[in-house]
């Protein structure tokens, strides 16, 4: 299998051109290879995302946090995935609770995006996890199920996909789930892209760990088999905290 760890840094709404500074500590790293053994990603707000390729060696990718699901036209605000990728974006996440909940963003918009982020060559980490309700209620594999067949389409190479497994109630909480849990929430997400798409797409494709990572946890759930790194909101905003999750793996 051999899937390298993803260590995925969110910004979400924060950063500005002062917050480059933590680039450069993490380029600085890199330099002296004191990264640990993970691939390292840094999604900026998009607009930092030059500035961020600039401040970064070629081997950290960079990625947006959305694109539009066209390439053009009439839409005020909104950005494309080939102007995302021509502005220094390699990857883009997707589908993010923030952006299901604050832009009522579905499974359908966030599988047409992904269709347009593929398109324009970008890698594609495509978010899902079930709300405390959900929880609750004893539907999360349900909940999973519906927005990992949904927010996928069907003609993505395992290559440029990667999913996130963030449930909500863990997102900023400073909760998390046992890992027990989260192990069998990951095997259960790679179950089912076996069941669509073959075992050997599935095994090759990343799925992140994501809600409340920080330095003092983030090692339990490296060792997980089916948890191939982390998306860290708050935690990766400060560098020093960032290489401490990537140097835990
Ligand atoms: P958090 O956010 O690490 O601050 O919990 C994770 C995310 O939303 O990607």
């Amino acid at each position: 299998m051999g899937r390298r760890l993803l260590i995925a840094g969110n910004w979400k709404m924060n950063g500005l051109r002062a917050e480059l500074a933590e680039l450069d500590a993490i380029a600085a790293a890199v330099a002296s290879q004191d990264t640990g053994p993970g691939e390292l990603l840094v999604a900026p707000p998009a607009t930092l995302l030059a500035a961020a390729r600039e401040h970064l060696p070629s081997d950290v990718s960079v990625a947006a946090q959305t694109c539009h699901h066209n390439t053009r036209g009439p839409h005020t605000g909104d950005l494309s995935a080939h102007m995302l990728q021509e502005a220094g974006a390699d990857s883009v996440i997707l589908g993010h609770s923030e952006r299901r909940t604050d832009h009522r963003e579905s499974d359908e918009d966030v599988c047409a995006r992904a269709q347009a982020a593929l398109a324009a060559g970008l890698r594609t980490i495509v978010c899902v996890g079930e709300s405390e309700a959900e929880r609750r209620a004893n539907e999360t594999l349900t909940i999973l199920g519906r927005q990992l067949d949904g927010s996928v389409p069907g003609e993505v190479t395992a290559e440029k996909l990667v999913i996130a497994y963030e449930p909500i109630w863990a997102i900023g909480t400073g909760l998390t789930p046992t890992p027990h849990d989260i192990a069998e929430l990951h095997a259960f997400l790679r179950n089912r892209l076996a069941l669509r798409f073959g075992h050997a797409f599935a095994s090759c494709v990343r799925i992140l760990y994501g809600g409340s990572v920080k330095p003092s946890n983030a090692a339990e759930f490296f060792a997980l088999d089916d948890v191939d790194g982390a998306l860290i909101g708050g935690a990766s905003l400060k560098a020093t905290d960032f290489l401490a999750i990537a140097r835990s793996a």
